[in-house]
């Protein structure tokens, strides 16, 4: 080795420090996942410059033969992998190999427990990488020289995992990246021919690239040059029929697609001939990544041309309520110089796109059917995303609309089971309506007063309780010819469910009470929109309706939240005649007396709404008096 120039040292990126904490003792138990992870890395730097040197050739001078060598030696006891991909320079090593760049890495960082078993599955959707290295190594020596520059621009980083790194000048001969890891005292079988081929055998045979082992000599005689033998199957995975590959090898795929630790739910894996021409692999996994709801988080699939890898994170193939698809998509038709401007729309992108939601639509379709356990863990972790595909996919609206679940009055459990098809199986005799109410949460939506008349009839009501609720359904209208109604709004038609003589009945009652509809108009004034008889009440003395039109509380709190103008909107109060306290407001002769009565009644109202008071003290000082009164 030359002369070293240019010495220093650095500190790791705290982040950094965490992650090599943690990988160190969390992730014991699997150890071997370090050659994964490393070949992985390799497997990318070889894509990357056949991708570049589709504009610059003659960065492949000095061999066109893109491998990964992988060597060891059992006396020094290190392992070595050596590849001649697209390499890095002096930055790209500090960058890289002493700093996390995703955003949002500290906040996921600040979530660690310390508990071990916990942190390594937090680990998993974070993605272990290169630091992986010192899982198994108490030093690593990476040198590095990018495509392109002399050999006198290598770079040496070398460090011990804890806490800092040297980096210096180094001469390199050729281009790449070799990474020497120094293995820790006990980690020492894996400086041996049979364990490593194994474990490149067990996790990286569909890496494309080709990855060599030294042939072990046969006998005595060693030979003088070291030859080099493939050990994997090397070519492209997607490119090869579906019945040939077994499911281990399309879970590893995934782990070196995904930046994954953990293995996917599900996949599909297709190849479509015709006007278009196009292979597809598209994953499901198990788990959101901790940068699910960050806006400048990667997503997208990996577009390879051709077999050439072009880019990662190619958003424009599936819409944004998909973005926790992994994956990859090979076109045929595309041009091995596409830009991420041509990639913005075009006619081959828009079908491609098209054809590729409704595969994962189709795919997450049949997980639901036929691994109902399964589909709820997706939707735990995915649920909340996939709610943003009516507004933004209209052309699929009724698919996505069959994958939603919900909680609802009919599983006391509050989990998000209940599918639209589960809830249309169910409806009573003349029920023409799917009826749903929103609100903050399951604990409060469940005993509201709007349920009553449900419970009373029997009828199924979908609870909705997550932020975007409200607005997921200002954008479904019905579900297989029924409309949904919620039923905290406007007035309530229970249409064949209510009889002829229910409605009779209720059109004589209001006819009786228009007396004390005027009273309460009058001692509530501004306040309400309207009052009226209820009809849906059997428990409650009343209500709040939000009219027909009206913003309801979610959207109200969701721009109140985003600093926007709430347009003002009063609610309907509805009260129900036969309550023993409307009975006995009816009877009140003493109109102050009346009022207060009122005002308490609407407070208590918008409390079981889960709305906030907008003068609590008043109503306390009305309460209590009430109290005082009852108990003299
Ligand atoms: P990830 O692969 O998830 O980005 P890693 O920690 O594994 O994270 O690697 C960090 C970065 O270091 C990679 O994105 C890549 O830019 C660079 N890198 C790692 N290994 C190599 C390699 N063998 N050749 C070139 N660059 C590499």
């Amino acid at each position: 080795m030359s002369v070293e120039t240019q010495k220093e040292t650095l500190g790791f990126q705290t982040e950094v420090k965490q992650l090599l904490h943690l990988m160190i003792h969390s992730l014991y138990s699997n150890k071997e996942i370090f050659l994964r992870e490393l070949i992985s890395n390799a497997s990318d730097a070889a894509d990357k410059l056949r991708f570049e040197a589709l504009a610059k050739p003659e960065l492949l001078e000095g061999g066109a033969d893109l491998r990964i060598r992988v060597s060891f030696d059992k006396d020094a006891k290190t392992v070595t992998l050596d590849d001649n991909g697209i390499g890095m320079n002096r930055e790209e090593v500090i960058a890289h190999l002493g700093t996390i760049a995703k955003s949002g890495t500290a906040d996921f960082m600040k979530n660690l427990t310390g508990d071990q078993k916990k942190d390594s599955h937090l680990i998993g959707q974070f993605g272990v990488g290169f630091y992986s290295a010192f899982i198994v190594a108490d030093k690593v020596d990476v040198y590095s020289r990018r495509a392109g520059t002399a050999a006198s621009e290598g770079v040496h980083w070398s460090s011990k995992g804890e806490g800092e790194f040297d980096i210096a000048g180094v001469e390199k001969a050729e281009r790449g990246t070799r990474i020497v890891l120094h293995l820790k005292s006990g980690e020492e079988e894996f400086a041996d021919g049979w364990r490593l081929r194994n474990v490149i055998k067990k996790y990286s045979d569909h890496i494309a690239l080709p990855i060599e082992l030294p042939k072990e000599a046969q006998g005595e005689e060693q030979p003088a040059e070291v030859e080099w033998e493939t050990i994997n199957r090397a070519s492209a995975l997607w490119t090869r029929p579906r019945t040939e590959i077994k499911d281990e090898e399309y879970q590893e795929f995934y782990k070196h697609v995904a930046h994954d630790y953990e293995n996917p739910l599900s996949w599909s894996h297709n190849k479509v001939e015709g006007k278009l021409e196009y292979s597809s692999l598209l994953y499901v996994p198990a788990r959101a990544p901790f940068d699910l709801y960050q806006r400048e988080a990667p997503r997208g699939l990996k577009l390879y041309v051709q077999r050439v890898f072009i880019m990662d994170q190619a958003d424009q193939f599936l819409p944004l309520y998909l973005r926790f698809i992994k994956g990859v998509v090979d076109s045929n038709d595309l041009s091995l110089n596409v830009s991420r401007e041509i990639l913005q729309s075009g006619p081959v992108i828009d079908s491609m796109k098209s054809a590729l939601t409704k595969r994962v639509l189709d795919m997450l379709e049949k997980l639901a059917k036929n691994e109902p356990e399964q589909y709820k863990g997706f939707w735990k972790n995915f649920g909340q995303v996939l709610k943003e595909g009516p507004a933004e996919d209209f052309a699929n609206k009724e698919k996505i609309a069959t994958l939603l679940r919900f909680a609802s009055t009919s599983d006391e459990s509050g989990e998000q089971s209940v599918g639209l098809a589960d809830y249309l199986a169910r409806v009573k005799e003349g029920q023409d309506k799917i009826y749903f109410l929103t609100g903050e949460s399951y604990a409060q939506v469940r005993n509201s007063p709007h349920l009553e008349v449900f419970r009373k009839k029997g009828i199924e009501v979908l609870l909705l309780t997550d932020r975007i609720d409200e607005w997921l359904m200002s954008y479904l209208s019905d579900f297989d010819g029924k409309g949904f109604v919620d039923v905290a709004r406007g007035d309530l038609d229970l249409g064949k469910l209510d009889s002829e003589e229910d409605k009779k009945a209720q059109e004589e009652v209001s006819k009786a009470k228009e007396g004390l509809v005027e009273r309460l108009k009058a001692a509530l004034g501004d306040e309400v929109a309207e009052v009226r008889v209820s009809h849906r009440l059997t428990d409650s003395p009343a209500i709040l309706a939000i009219g027909e039109q009206d913003l309801g509380l979610q959207m109200r709190q969701i721009l109140e939240a985003s600093g926007q103008k709430v347009p003002e909107s009063k609610p309907i109060f509805e009260f129900n005649p036969a309550h023993p306290l409307i009975e006995k407001l009816d009877g009140e002769p003493d109109e102050e007396r009346f009022g207060e009565l009122s005002h308490i009644l609407f407070d208590q109202a918008a409390l079981a709404a889960g709305d906030s008071l907008k003068d609590p003290a008043a109503y306390v000082r009305r309460l209590n008096k009430l109290l005082v009164e009852l108990s003299a």
